[in-house]
């Protein structure tokens, strides 16, 4: 009833129980390598099918692949690097193809194991530049890409222990979330993702895909740290609130994601869509920007890389313009319904509601309903306690 994941099937990467023993008391056997909380995600989104069909961090020909042409060498449609990056080739010095490499946080706990396909140079300048459209290291997300350093190490993973996570509450794996969408019955969902707390205009998009499709699904990227947004519990508690305040509560499942953003603006589009349709999505919004950065991108670059695409992802791509609310139509709108000029519009911005909300002002209606903002507020003043 709902959609295939990408590429077919769902990945389960997840170590059973009861082999963790056996795997643990070999685990002195092999040689370890000490990876970033990054990657630990990955290998867990990897491990949980998010990031199906991959089964583990990208060889060198996976990698050329899909910062050429898009797309894995199996013919899926794919536009992110998943790498298992490292600084010192020294570090590497003890691997070899075929053998196993236990992964360990910074605490030297036992995460998980690949199994090593492949040890490369990355060309990192000729990566970026196709990923990115820059190689300048002035791009945030080109930045944290040089500083994982250029060898890499390809192969499959096995997921023994999750990450710490503040969120595990919030957090349902593909598996979970198709079996809420089929319990309730929906055929067709609309993902939405945001890394930030429900305003006027995202609400107008949310419920426009409530008028469409069966279900809302509404998929924050958690843990994203950026010092004008809001941190994640402040998000994700806004949002349960709207959600039982004012929709139709069995209509709409929240749950976060546990990812790093990678601002690549147009190709991280679509790795969101085809992360979403790993969820069930049937859908997906895409509005202005997506994960863009500063102006490095053409704002509307994540509608039109869909119609480029080597072939059908499999879940459609909702195109939405900017919304505003505007003085003369009474209501929130965009280009696409609404004839009056700029000056009676008025645009969401986030950085004023948080300067509005930081000297303990009430942000205008037209961007944020006031109950929300009180609970931001909240979340500010226990945000700068915590601190
Ligand atoms: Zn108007």
């Amino acid at each position: 009833m709902l959609p295939a994941p990408h590429g077919g099937a769902l990945v389960n990467r997840v170590v059973p129980e009861r082999e963790k023993v056996k795997i643990l008391m070999e685990a002195e056997k092999y040689p370890a390598l000490y990876v970033d909380t990054d990657t630990l995600l990955d290998i867990e989104n990897i491990a949980t099918g998010v990031f199906s069909p991959l089964k583990g961090f990208m060889t060198e020909e996976e990698l050329s692949s899909v910062a050429h042409r898009m797309i894995l060498p199996n013919g899926d449609v794919w536009s992110i690097p998943i790498l298992l990056q490292v600084k010192e080739k020294d570090s590497l010095r003890k691997l070899g193809i075929g053998e196993r490499v236990v992964i360990k946080d910074s605490s030297n706990r036992i995460k998980a194991i690949v199994d090593v396909k492949d040890i490369y140079r990355i060309d990192i300048k000729k990566i970026a530049k196709l990923v990115w459209g820059t190689d300048s290291d002035e791009h945030p997300g080109v930045n944290i890409f040089y500083s994982k350093g250029e060898w890499a190490l390809g192969g499959d993973v096995w997921l023994l222990e999750r990450v710490e996570s503040p969120f595990k509450q919030w957090v349902l794996e593909p598996a979970e979330t198709r079996k809420v969408f089929e319990y309730r019955g929906w055929k067709t969902i609309t993902g939405f993702q945001t890394r930030n707390a429900p305003h006027k205009a995202h609400e107008y998009l949310q419920r426009i895909a409530l008028e469409m499709t069966d279900g809302l699904f509404i998929n924050p990227v958690l843990g994203w740290k950026k010092s004008d947004d809001f941190d994640s519990h402040t998000v994700l508690r806004a949002y349960e609130y709207l959600i039982d305040n004012y929709y139709p509560r069995q209509r709409v499942l929240l749950s976060g994601l546990s990812t790093s953003m990678r601002y690549a603006g147009p190709r991280e589009a679509v790795f969101h869509a085809i992360v979403r349709k790993n969820f069930g999505c049937t859908h997906f919004m895409i509005g202005r920007d997506h994960a863009g950065v500063g102006n490095f991108y053409d704002p509307y670059e994540a509608h039109r890389i869909f119609d480029k695409l080597p072939s059908d992802i499999g879940i459609e791509i909702v195109k939405v313009t900017a919304v505003f609310y505007c003085h003369l139509c009474e209501a929130m709108a965009s280009d696409k319904s609404c004839g009056h000029d700029d000056h009676q519009r008025v645009y969401v911005s986030m950085t004023k509601i948080r300067d509005m909300l930081r000297k303990g002002l009430t942000p205008p209606r037209e961007m944020i309903r006031e109950d929300v903002a009180q609970l931001l507020m909240k979340g500010f003043v226990a945000s700068e306690v915590d601190i």
